[in-house]
């Protein structure tokens, strides 16, 4: 609970934050599970880091400091959308345990890290986006799994593994976890 501008006491809506190597599935997975909960009358938003990078972090590069600090300014706005009791979705690399550690302090109790679990060779045959082939190819520096490490979660609140399960399973266990940490209607 908190209050708002006026002094009303709102629920926070809660923040799923989505992380794992790109092609992993996250933004898939993000899209198709708001869109279940829309459906049912929540709204809703995805905080894609793919869509955050062409706009509000079209400053940052992809070091140390500029994944960190686009793990922050997702956190802020994820808390903002929160706090209008929005159901929020972040898809973010985020492959640092201290960035979403700090992600987690600043958007509080209602954080949910959810670990989307497919490994480099799954990825990297998938290469969706074909960043892998470029990145193999020496054409993009601190490539996530590749020329930069990910941390992997060690204590997430939910594992979605996208190569033992397929899109639709994947979709079915996320969205019955984020029903149920979004409160009834
Ligand atoms: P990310 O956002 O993690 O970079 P994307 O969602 O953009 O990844 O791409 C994941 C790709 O993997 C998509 O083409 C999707 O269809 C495919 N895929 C295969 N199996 C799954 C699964 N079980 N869950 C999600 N995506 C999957």
């Amino acid at each position: 609970m908190c209050l708002d501008d006026f002094g009303l006491t709102t629920r926070s809506g809660p923040v799923f934050w989505l992380t794992g190597l790109s092609g992993a599935g996250k933004s898939t997975l993000a899209y198709r599970t708001s869109r279940q909960l829309a459906e049912q009358g929540f709204h809703t938003i995805v905080l894609d880091g793919d869509v955050l990078r062409g706009g509000l972090n079209s400053d940052l590069n992809f070091s140390a400091d500029g994944r960190a600090e686009s793990v922050r300014r997702a956190a802020e706005v994820a808390a903002l959308c929160a706090k209008a009791s929005i159901v929020v979705f972040v898809s973010l690399v985020s492959p640092f345990e201290a960035g979403r550690a700090r992600a987690r302090q600043i958007i509080g109790p209602t954080f949910h890290e959810i670990y989307v679990e497919a490994d480099y060779p799954t990825c990297n045959a998938r290469d969706v986006k074909g960043f892998y082939k470029l990145a193999e190819a020496g054409q993009i520096q601190n490539f996530t799994g590749l020329t930069s490490p990910y941390e992997i979660p060690r204590t997430p609140e939910l594992v979605v593994n996208t190569m033992t399960s397929d899109v639709l399973e994947c979709v079915g266990k996320l969205t019955d976890y984020a029903l149920t940490h979004s409160g009834a209607k």
